[in-house]
């Protein structure tokens, strides 16, 4: 079977061609401005002359979609109406499909939402101590984001320790420019750290991650902030960009060697928000089996591999030294021999895995 998938970001388009689960061809297009034309100059690239389908990221497919789902008009609509709670990221997934419904008419379009792995999350985890009625008329909820990385890294571990994912349980760590923790019990997610939007938890690029909520009013009420200058604050200013000017961990590695107060400060608390929700997640799920890092952050930076887990070894929390910081590149573990839970580095591709559950659901 062969796969086209479209991923259509905020700013970029990278896009994969797939035959029989494996990469035949993909790239990457930065600085987009018109999703639209630049998923244009991706079906005139690349070879989508026999294409069986077409897997689309979609961000936000709220509490509907638990599953990856073929496209027609009234999928179309529901994704729509779903653009208040993924404004940047919605619209510009719809124009992608729209763009590919058009120029392959017939081909079958298949939505893969990032939110659908977390639908498995229990009440407890997944609902906000808010007033039950507001919180259900206008969506409140923790709906969770980077499920397509959790699932595939999740299973990929279980795969590399030679253990049937249904009996695994894994904390899956997704550090790049967004950041995401995801508490994976048996296969499937139970928590996660990021909430109604990708704002809520880990400290990223530039996003804040978890602040007190009363921050907000205080900023509005007393410093005067209007709410989309704080929006933009809390999401475009803050994170280690806004602890020390960079938004890029190679940056702040790199200052943070050469002594700069402000990195290693911005650095500490990256590493320390992550151990929190390793120990959050640590007594949710009970037994660990293994800790996974992915992502451009967790993929290369050892040092924030090494810092976030270091003081847990009561937790039976290990990372071997060598290994961490060893040149490799691809899956691989790095705690010692023995060691439970084991902690792995599992690049994430979740192109692949929008390819695979497009390719199962046309199998079906
Ligand atoms: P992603 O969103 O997964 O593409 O991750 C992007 C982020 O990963 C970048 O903004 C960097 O902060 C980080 N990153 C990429 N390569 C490295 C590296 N070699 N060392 C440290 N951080 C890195």
């Amino acid at each position: 079977m062969k796969i086209l998938v479209l991923n259509c970001g905020s700013a970029s388009v990278k896009w994969g061609l797939y035959t029989d689960g494996k990469s035949v061809d993909g790239g990457l297009i930065e600085r987009v401005t018109d999703c639209s034309q630049a998923v244009r100059e991706v079906l005139f690239t690349a070879d989508v002359s026999d294409v069986d389908a077409v897997g689309h990221r979609v961000v936000h497919g709220g509490l509907r979609f638990t599953a990856p789902t073929l496209i027609d008009d009234a999928v179309l609509e529901s994704i729509t109406r779903l653009v208040p709670l993924a404004p940047l990221h919605n619209p510009v997934n719809l124009a992608g499909i729209k763009i590919a419904r058009e120029m392959l008419p017939g081909v079958p379009q298949v939505a893969v939402f990032d939110t659908a792995f977390h639908r498995t999350i229990p009440p407890a985890q997944a609902m906000y101590a808010i007033d039950v009625e507001v919180a259900q008329e206008n969506g409140i909820a923790r709906y969770g984001f980077h499920g397509t990385s959790h699932e595939y890294v999740s299973h990929r571990t279980a795969e590399l320790l030679g253990r049937d994912p249904a009996q695994t349980n894994v904390i899956t760590l997704h550090l790049g420019n967004g950041a995401s923790a995801c508490a994976v019990r048996a296969g499937r997610s139970s928590a996660t750290s990021m909430g109604l939007t990708p704002l809520e938890g880990l400290v990223m690029g530039s996003r804040s991650g978890n602040v007190d909520p009363a921050v907000v009013f205080h900023l509005h009420r007393v410093a005067g902030m209007s709410f989309d200058a704080i929006d933009d604050l809390l999401n475009q200013r803050s994170g280690l960009k806004g602890l020390c000017g960079d938004n890029d961990m190679r940056e702040v590695l790199r200052r943070r060697e050469e002594g700069d107060e402000a990195a290693a400060l911005a650095f500490d608390v990256y590493c320390d928000r992550i151990k929190m929700y390793v120990g959050a997640y640590y007594a949710l799920l009970g037994r660990v089996d293994a800790i996974t890092f992915t992502a451009g952050v967790g993929e290369n930076a050892a040092p924030v591999r090494e810092a976030s887990l270091s003081g847990l070894e009561a937790l039976g929390i290990v990372v071997d030294p060598a290994r961490n910081t060893a040149a490799e590149r691809g899956e691989r573990i790095i705690s010692p021999d023995g060691a439970s839970p084991v902690v792995c580095v599992v690049p994430t591709d979740e192109e692949l895995e929008i390819a695979n559950q497009t390719a199962e659901l046309l199998a079906r």
